[in-house]
């Protein structure tokens, strides 16, 4: 059985529904990236699976425990950075754990084993008389990691856990994600960073309150919602790149282009060639060294497509 579920989970605040039937199943070892832009209702799916708030409709479950039924059981299982993890600044690294670990109610001794135990994984030792204002954002976000693994959750909720840290950090974290998933740890990790969800077995995307994607980046970036109907997905390379832009953007036999660096992304109507496109750039700009090839959209395509079809469904 999957170890977490949301089963048709919906909040309404007000006349506002701010999560509208929202399901997914995550497996045991499973990260889970949850994408969406701000608003969308990603911490408030959290905040129900955690047993924080009790959900409008549907039920969300952790290890098979309805996650509205019985909190305390949930949060014995679950370990949970929020967006707004408050780490005591004037407190040191120690101090800091020991405060958490006894508001989780663990025992002096297992408190020590379990200090020890973090400080090793996540490399903190050398900190651990430091205040936690002194540390950088990278391990500011150790701590708070280590903070909410002190009573040995099986599943972990981490939202945005690497908002605002430089890369080398978010790698860093990500390292550790891995190793808590070679555990067997069950995580749900939010971001916005697009090469952050590509290292995630799945993801799901939620815009306006509504789950509009699921499934592996292989299974996003093959869906056929992702090409339209007699267009395939290509990649454009030229000198100078703009004016090839410029000649193929307001033509109806290509869509959703997009400058990425030197080169564009677009999908061209199956009419065309890829040596008839390339012909046609040569013959329309004094353009060097074009190369038209056949790609695949990025995962970035495929939020920005799902986004604008989302959108044209709601005005229509
Ligand atoms: P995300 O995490 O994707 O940025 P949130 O789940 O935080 O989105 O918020 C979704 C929507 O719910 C937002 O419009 C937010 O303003 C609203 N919201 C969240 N919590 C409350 C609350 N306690 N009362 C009223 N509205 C809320
Ligand atoms: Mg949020």
């Amino acid at each position: 059985m999957a170890v977490i579920i949301s089963d048709n989970l919906t909040k309404v605040f007000g006349i506002k529904t701010v999560v509208d039937k929202v399901s997914f199943e995550i497996n045991r070892g499973e990260i889970f990236g949850f994408l969406g832009p701000n608003g969308s209702g990603k911490s408030t799916v959290i905040r129900m699976l955690c047993g924080l708030l009790k959900p409008t409709s549907g039920q969300g479950f952790i290890e098979g425990i309805n996650s509205n039924l019985d909190g305390d059981k949930i949060r014995r299982s679950v370990g949970y950075l929020s967006q707004k993890f408050g780490l005591y600044s004037d407190l040191t690294v120690k101090q800091n754990m020991e405060f958490y670990g006894r508001v989780y109610g663990l025992s002096d001794q297992s408190l020590k084993l379990s200090i020890g135990e973090l400080c090793e994984r996540t490399k903190l030792f050398p900190y651990l008389d430091n205040k936690a204002e002194t540390l950088s954002g990278g391990w500011k976000q150790r701590l708070g990691l280590a903070c909410a693994l002190l009573h040995q959750p099986t599943v972990l909720f981490l939202d945005e856990p690497t908002a605002g840290i430089d890369p080398v950090a978010r790698r860093e974290v990500w390292d550790l994600l891995f190793d808590l998933s070679n555990e067997g740890i069950t995580m749900l990790v939010t971001t916005h960073y697009m090469d952050e969800a590509e290292r995630c077995n799945r993801v799901g995307y939620i815009y306006l309150s509504k789950m509009i994607a699921m499934g592996t980046i292989e299974e996003l970036v093959n869906s056929p919602n992702i090409h339209p109907k007699g267009f395939k997905q290509i990649l454009i390379e030229g000198d100078p790149i703009m004016d090839i832009y410029g000649l193929v953007r307001f033509k109806p036999e290509f869509k959703d282009v997009t400058l990425f660096g030197k080169s564009l992304h677009c999908s061209a109507s199956d009419n065309f060639s890829l040596d008839n496109i390339s012909s046609f750039i040569t013959s329309n700009t004094h353009c060097k060294n074009v190369v038209v090839q056949d790609s695949k959209p990025s995962l970035e395509d495929v939020f920005v497509t799902l986004t604008k079809a989302q959108d044209n469904i709601q005005s229509n």
